[in-house]
């Protein structure tokens, strides 16, 4: 395995700028900030958190993914194969694998892919700006998400810095759970962040994504008399956060906080259960996962009894 074949986020390019380990890029996003998005998915995230619906962009290197349900079972990737790293389809031997892809090239039922491509800002906004119609006539843009956007900070500072030159609207999507510097390199070309504020007791927070909530609250506060606007983002998960006392924490927080325009409250969905498997991860989340429509009611006109703008997805 080559240096090149592990390197993580931000290897340096050719002219010493940054590279982006980007997952993939999502056009026609219209849950990823104002009017229709074109979303930029990096690969890293430094949260574990188990409902977690993006599983191929936790992981700070390319991976090799197989979706089972696509394979015909026709040998031609063991054959490709110069480590024999494929013994069988849809066994990886992952030790072996040099992620050379030529698996990927000889499956005809893309059932196959590496995962993670590492990206110049410039080749990136190059295939972003082909999308400029959609945003001007929609009052959309590019939203820069994960993973942990801001684990490749000083990419996506290149990266955005180029899309304002262009005149493109900015959104960063974090989980916030990074030092502050990392949220001062972008903010001068960041229109919105879109935050999560996933749980409100720390305890729970450290239990449910591997990590104290601290630095996110501390983030949002420092962000206040920056002029940036700031959405919160809050997945709504039976058995996890869905309680009054949680709804009322996070409630009372942004009220307090004074620079936060909308509260979004998601509901649970299932989506990236089944990418699981395909990267060989166990999803740890189990039973009635879905918030009732009583509790999103209910989640709802607590935001709005403090006076907070709030929409529900559900
Ligand atoms: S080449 Fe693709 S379809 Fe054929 S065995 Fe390999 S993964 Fe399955
Ligand atoms: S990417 Fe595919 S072909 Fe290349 S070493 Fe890994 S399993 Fe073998």
């Amino acid at each position: 395995m080559t240096g090149s074949d592990r390197q993580g986020a931000e290897g340096d390019g050719a002219a010493g700028a940054p590279l982006g380990l980007v997952s993939h890029i999502q056009k026609f996003s219209v849950d990823d900030g104002p009017g229709i998005r074109t979303t930029v998915f990096l690969k890293g995230c430094n949260l574990s958190c188990l409902w977690c619906h993006n599983p191929e962009c936790i992981d700070r290197h390319r991976e090799l993914q197989f979706v089972a349900s696509l394979c015909v079972s026709c040998g031609r990737c063991a054959a490709a194969c110069p480590t024999g790293a494929l013994p069988a389809p849809g066994r990886i031997e992952r030790e072996a694998c040099s992620l050379c892809g030529a698996c990927a090239a000889a499956c005809g039922s893309k059932a196959l892919k590496i995962s993670g491509e590492h990206m110049p800002a410039g080749s990136v906004v190059e295939r972003l700006i082909r999308d400029r119609p959609f945003f001007d006539e929609s009052g959309g843009g590019v939203t820069v998400s994960g993973g942990e956007a801001l684990l490749q900070a000083d990419f996506v500072r290149g990266l955005l810095m180029e899309l304002k030159g262009l005149g493109v609207h900015t959104a960063v999507d974090t989980a916030a759970c990074v030092p502050f510097s990392s949220f001062e390199k972008v903010l001068p070309y960041t229109d919105i962040f879109l935050i999560d504020i996933k749980l409100f007791d720390d305890g729970l927070h450290r239990r449910y994504t591997g990590a104290s909530n601290r630095q996110v609250f501390e983030n949002i506060r420092r962000l206040k008399g920056s002029g940036c606007r700031i959405h919160i983002r809050t997945p709504l998960i039976n058995g996890v956060n869905c309680a009054d006392s949680e709804m009322e924490g996070i409630a009372g927080f942004v009220a307090d906080s004074g620079n936060i325009d909308l509260v979004e409250l998601l509901a649970y969905h299932s989506y990236g259960e089944g990418k699981y498997p395909s990267l060989d991860r166990e999803y740890l989340l189990s039973g009635d996962l879905k918030p009732s429509a009583e509790f999103l009611r209910r989640a709802e006109a607590v935001f709005r009894a403090k006076g907070i703008e709030t929409t529900v997805q559900e």
